[in-house]
């Protein structure tokens, strides 16, 4: 059965449920690297043509073990070798990789480079205040790593324990991190935005007996009071037996003697090498709970083989990173992104990492681009969330030479066409080549995504999957697969790749439970998606955000992408309500530019039509609701449940707002809403 829909028709997908079809705006055709991607290149991309990825992507799948330990051999080292590549799988999560090796990840990320050049520069430090920024050789970053983890270990931290990372985005934070795992201990890095009792949670649950910190932070001209947060959140943590300060900003700060040790006066004891201790390739490298968008966070646990190896795999191939290039990830340390783009995947291939303290708004919207064109970065990795608001703040905060950029990635939410197409006039000059990198905290490094210099593209689509990634698209009401092209539905991986998490701290059973239980035999993103005519992936963002209008599963993403469109729309977040007519309608929270005025009435008069016509009348609005802000986590992540909750008159319900980037708007929101009742 085909039915028309107004755009290319529903299908029946064999039990009576109507399924969207890929819709129109996606038959674009992909548009092939930018010709002067290829004039600036330093010498030529890694892989040389769709074709030879295609080679490859086939041999990943059909001849795994010689694929992954060809590539393992080339990008690790490895102190003991492997026997065996793989093991074990879904059905009770005990995927294991290259059992028998042993290595060490700081190992792997600052020695072999200190060997080979100690003054090739490590780390390239932007300070909030650009006057207090440095260099870091992998020298120097080897002698920093010894002395910290040397003083790790005289406060009693072995392989196996837990330290819990609360830094802001310094070096230090990097060197702690590989301190840690010199020691073959587990780091757990809160982001240094939580609230004190986060902070608690994630330190209790993951039973850390040490606490990294410092003094203060200082963000966008601010000072932030991360020892005292810290202290705060250690009344409940009565394990903790020591806290190391690293002085940022030298405020006066509260201390209690015999628990909290300065950085400085420790670090200077001890002697700046330490050996690193070898580990097994499944052994835990860290944990970090995920942004928590969706519910209570979870402990997702990586292991130190596979996850370094899906680390230096994409920092290559997504991002073709050469020698000598200047790597520049705009994300924290907190994060996902800041652990494998900002750390692993620069520092395993020994190129320069660039770490940025700050935000894009201070002390003015151009400072991205006045980092990238100062240290002429060669690849720059952002979330759609930053360019949205700098494209918002306007064009005239572009006039800089960004020449040196080849790569541009972005990461963490689907980026809409208008934005991307802005990314890549504006940022790229049409000369620069646009990564859009799907992957999650769980996956460890990019799973869907173009190759830089490689893959064609097309605004809003992630594109082909990574070497050994088998994405599949299951039909959410029948669970079964959908083959073929042009087909939606949820997505989900079919065998086990070697960065993906091993498990949820302490929770082994909501780890299968999350991940393996809804769809038998498939790793299930919780995502929902597309593959076109051209079997390229569209993501439309996570399945509890799709909208079901008149038996229309529309993605909330896809209509958010209409709204912007239009000029005077910054931000947009759509979440459906129940509707006794259609079963759900769907709602827009809208932010318009700063400057717009003039009559609201017709505003959104326009914007529904705009809608209209963009993906056809069923998708229309059926309210706009125009705001100042959007809830969004720390991350930068639209938080549409708490829309659906305020929508619904739920208020009572919306549950701990404390973590999130902006919690006052929420307020505002819920006044918004009542008024127009
Ligand atoms: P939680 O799992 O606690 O709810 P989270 O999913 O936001 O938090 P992350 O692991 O940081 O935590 O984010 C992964 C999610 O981000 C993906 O599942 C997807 O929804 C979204 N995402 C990441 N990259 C992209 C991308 N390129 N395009 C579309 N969506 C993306
Ligand atoms: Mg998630």
């Amino acid at each position: 059965m085909t039915e028309s829909n107004g755009i290319n028709g529903t299908y029946s997908n064999g039990n009576g449920n109507a399924v969207p079809v890929v819709i129109e705006a996606h038959n674009v055709l992909a548009s092939s690297v930018p010709a002067k991607y290829f004039e600036k290149h330093p010498s030529k991309p890694h892989i040389s043509s769709l074709a030879e990825y295609k080679a490859l992507y086939k041999e990943s799948l059909d001849s795994p073990d010689t694929f992954w330990g060809r590539m393992a051999n080339e990008l690790l080292t490895f102190s003991r070798p492997y026997t065996k590549v793989q093991h074990g799988g879904f059905e009770y999560g005990d995927s294991a990789w290259f059992l028998d090796g042993l290595l060490n990840a700081s190992y792997n990320c600052v020695d072999r480079h200190a060997f080979a050049d100690p003054d090739r520069i490590a780390i390239i430090y932007e300070a909030d205040e650009e006057k207090d920024s440095r260099k870091i050789s992998y020298g120097e970053l080897l002698r920093e790593v010894s002395k910290v983890a040397a003083t790790l270990k005289s406060f009693g931290v072995t392989k196996g324990d837990t330290v819990a990372i609360y830094l802001p985005m310094i070096p230090e934070a990097i060197i702690a991190l590989l301190a840690v795992v010199r020691l073959g201990a587990i780091h757990s890095v809160v982001f240094a935005g939580f609230s004190s009792g986060s902070l608690s949670d994630r330190v209790l649950d993951a039973n850390s007996k040490v606490v990294i910190t410092t003094d203060e932070g200082r963000r966008g001209g601010k000072d932030v009071s991360t020892k005292r947060i810290v202290d705060d959140a250690l009344k409940n943590c009565p394990d903790v037996k020591h806290v190391l300060v690293y002085r940022r900003t030298g405020a006066g700060i509260p201390w209690t003697p015999g628990r909290d040790y300065w950085w400085h006066e420790e670090t200077v004891k001890h002697r700046p090498y330490f050996p690193p201790v070898d580990v097994a390739s499944e052994d835990p490298l860290f944990l970090l709970y995920t942004s928590g968008s969706t519910g209570k966070p979870k402990g997702v646990l990586h292991t130190t083989a596979g996850y370094l190896l899906g680390a230096a795999m994409t920092g290559k191939y997504v991002f073709d990173i050469h020698p000598g290039d200047i790597y520049f990830t705009a994300g924290d340390v907190g994060w996902i992104t800041g652990h494998t783009y900002v750390l692993y995947a620069p520092l395993l291939l020994g190129v320069t990492t660039l770490v940025f303290e700050g935000t894009p708004a201070y002390p003015s919207f151009s400072r991205y681009w006045d980092i990238i064109e100062k240290y002429k970065a060669t690849q720059f990795y952002v979330a759609p969330t930053a360019l949205r608001l700098l494209k918002r703040a306007g064009d005239e905060f572009i006039h800089h030479d960004l020449s040196s950029v080849r790569t541009l990635g972005s990461v963490g939410e689907p980026i809409a066409p208008e934005i991307w197409n802005w990314y890549h006039e504006k940022i790229g000059k049409e000369e620069a080549h646009i990564v859009d990198t799907y992957w999650q905290t769980e996956t460890g490094s990019n799973i869907i995504t173009p190759l830089s210099g490689v893959t064609p593209t097309k605004p809003g689509s992630a594109s082909l999957p990574f070497f050994g990634i088998e994405p599949a698209i299951i039909d959410p009401v029948s669970g079964e697969e959908l083959f073929g092209n042009d087909v939606e539905g949820v997505l989900a991986i079919k065998r086990p790749w070697p960065s993906m998490a091993r498990s949820v701290w302490n929770s082994h059973g909501r780890y299968l439970e999350t991940y393996f239980h809804p769809y038998r035999g498939y790793y299930f993103t919780g995502d929902g998606a597309g593959r076109d005519h051209e079997g390229y992936y569209w993501i439309r963002g996570r399945v509890d955000d799709v909208v079901n209008v008149s038996g229309h599963r529309l993605s909330t993403a896809e209509i958010e992408s209409a709204l912007i469109q239009n000029s005077n729309v910054a931000e947009a977040a759509v979440v459906g309500t129940h509707d006794d007519l259609t079963g759900q309608a769907v709602n827009a929270f809208v932010v318009l530019r700063g400057d717009i005025e003039g009559n609201m009435v017709d505003m959104k008069k326009e914007l529904i039509l705009q809608v209209r016509k963009s993906i056809g009348p069923f998708a229309a609005p059926k309210n706009i609701i125009i705001v100042c802000d959007l809830p969004k986590t720390r991350s930068g992540k639209i938080m549409r449940r708490i829309l659906r909750k305020v929508l619904a008159g739920e208020e009572d319900g919306l549950g701990d707002i404390s973590t999130l980037a902006n919690p006052s708007i929420v307020e505002e929101i819920i006044a918004t809403v009542k008024a127009l009742r």
